[in-house]
């Protein structure tokens, strides 16, 4: 398709990008290449506004991939992390600052026992499941397609993401031996789960599943899949995992913890936590962590963990977030959703648009969506029609038909209603889109 509007000067530090860098981008989903078109270079941001290199403004609904949940430049986060700069930005011993945000994640969320900070949602569920391993003293684990806990090898196996956007079903430089443990269900199916454990008793350490998956678009667990998941993982001696990088203090105060109730035995968390910031967590029982190094055998580590700057930055961040800030991210949410349905019914475009909580996205199907042979079946082409047309006019998607759409406390009337004046065009141009 041909795109209406260009961006020059993104065009030409994406062409410098691509000479010093694999496909320009630091992050693939980044590059536009399930939309086409030229990925757009954020200069600032403040609110609800991203500004790019060529001056133009857009609301953002992608809140960098969640973390933003106040939205940009919110005053009281920028002072915490100047006063911890102004301090020194890292020491390579214990903070306090380390030791508040743990307190915070711990009075938050009930499982949560203890926790160890890491640096990226990747290393989270990287040692969460080395920790399932040594604390079992077993090997396979058990994930779901459309999953995507981050580009850990024995993870990348039916991925969602941008694993989904780009339709690979595995990745080179991944071994057998490193995916060989990994067994891959199919997502809101318990019969495949039970099945698994009694192929192989006696040998799965875990499951670990996105608390409410959003990296096959929105996709809720469905009622009881979360407690039937717990309730087979206890009953064969493996833990259950629930990874709430993107649900984690997004969801509720407490994640999707505090929205199903469902208690986890480990959970590893990231963006909203680090305030913008590379700050990531693992936790949860404290007799499983107890055999995390130095208190136990299971080695992990990092340089930047528990960074001065990172943990001020989510610690101001989180004790923001509190009943009113989540109620208010629900509503906006609520409204955008309602928005684009009607918009879409318009048009007569065929869709579905799910949530979980203020997370949700758009499916161009008319069929509810549970897995991710579902999410597959989407006329994704009109996705990248309705793209085009909302960035024209200034509205910033997530560049993929696979992704959650992300709102903050920060979206206020007049970001709700520039989103409202770009769907008519946009609804229209997705009724009108060819595969
Ligand atoms: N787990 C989930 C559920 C995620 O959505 C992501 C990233 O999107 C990750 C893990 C990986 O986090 P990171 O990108 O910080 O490594």
């Amino acid at each position: 398709m041909s795109f209406p509007y260009d961006a020059p000067v993104s065009q030409t530090l994406f062409d410098r990008a691509s000479l010093v860098t694999p496909g320009g981008v630091n992050s693939p989903v980044r590059a536009f290449r399930a939309v086409g078109g030229t990925p757009r270079f954020m200069v600032s941001g403040a609110g609800p506004y991203l500004t790019d290199a060529d001056g133009r403004e857009y609301v953002d609904l992608v809140c960098s991939w969640g973390p933003m949940i106040l939205g940009h430049s919110h005053p009281e986060v920028v002072a915490a992390v100047q006063e911890a700069v102004a301090r020194g930005t890292s020491f390579g011993t214990p903070g306090e600052g380390e030791v508040a945000l743990a307190e915070e994640i711990v009075a938050r969320v009930e499982p949560v026992e203890q926790v160890r900070l890491v640096s990226s949602g990747t290393e989270a569920t990287m040692s969460a499941i080395r920790l399932a391993r040594g604390f079992t003293g077993r090997a396979k684990v058990v994930k779901f397609a459309g999953c995507y806990h981050g580009h850990v090898d024995a993870l990348l196996a039916a991925a969602g993401s941008g694993v989904a956007t780009f339709g690979l079903p595995d990745t080179p430089g991944v071994t057998g031996a490193q995916a060989g443990d990994t067994i891959v269900l199919p997502y809101n199916d318990l019969d495949a789960v039970r099945e698994a454990f009694a192929a192989q008793p006696g040998e799965i350490a875990c499951v670990i599943t996105e608390a409410s998956p959003g990296n096959m678009g929105v996709v809720p667990p469905l009622d009881g899949f979360n407690a039937g998941l717990k309730e087979i993982c206890a009953a064969n001696g493996a833990l259950y995992i629930s990874d709430e990088v993107m649900t984690g203090f997004r969801t509720s105060k407490a994640g999707w913890f505090g929205v199903d109730g469902v208690r986890p035995d480990l959970m590893t968390f990231g963006k909203v936590m680090g305030g913008g910031f590379p700050a990531a967590a693992f936790g949860g029982r404290a007799d499983v962590m107890a055999h995390l190094a130095p208190a136990g055998p299971v080695y992990q580590a990092g340089t930047l963990s528990g960074n001065p700057v990172a943990t001020a930055a989510g610690l101001a961040q989180l004790r923001l977030l509190d009943d009113a800030a989540y109620a208010k991210v629900d509503a906006v949410s609520a409204e955008i959703r309602c928005l684009v349905g009607e918009a879409l019914a318009k048009e007569g475009v065929a869709h579905t648009v799910q949530a979980a909580s203020n997370m949700f996205s758009v499916f161009f199907t008319d069929r509810p969506v549970r897995n991710y042979e579902d999410a597959k079946q989407q006329e994704a082409f009109r996705f990248t029609a309705f793209f085009h047309s909302m960035l024209a006019q200034g509205v910033y998607l997530p560049p993929s038909a696979f992704e959650s759409w992300f709102v903050s406390t920060a979206h206020d009337t007049q970001a709700v209603e520039r989103i409202a004046a770009a769907l008519p065009a946009a609804a229209r141009a997705a009724s009108e889109a060819t595969a």
